[in-house]
């Protein structure tokens, strides 16, 4: 599982959510954020000092998230990938042989 740290403050968060939930953007100007305390947002810390959501909260995320998944099943999420054979083309250099 990848940790995230904060550049800000260097708190670690199990999960790219948590993270974002204790930092919130200033200005908008690029760079400027604000950390909160974790616990204040009602994250909670586990034994390796990392932050991460409480398990209820957890729990209930997962299991809405398979509800949604459910209500929305037959739709599939795949990338157009176009003008991949223009970057391939590389030099078909001739070889010097036929002299
Ligand atoms: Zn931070």
């Amino acid at each position: 599982m990848a940790a995230c740290t904060c550049a800000a403050c260097l708190r670690e968060f199990t999960s790219v959510s948590a993270f974002d939930l204790h930092q919130t953007a200033g200005d908008g100007s690029f760079g400027s954020v604000t950390c909160h305390d974790p616990a204040a947002r009602g994250l909670v810390r586990n034994e390796r000092g990392r932050w991460h959501f409480p398990v209820d909260a957890a729990a209930r995320l997962s299991l809405e998230r398979m509800r949604a998944g459910r209500s929305q099943s037959g739709i599939s999420v795949t990338p157009e990938v176009s003008g991949a054979s223009g970057a391939v083309s590389g030099p078909q250099a001739a070889t010097g042989q036929g002299t």
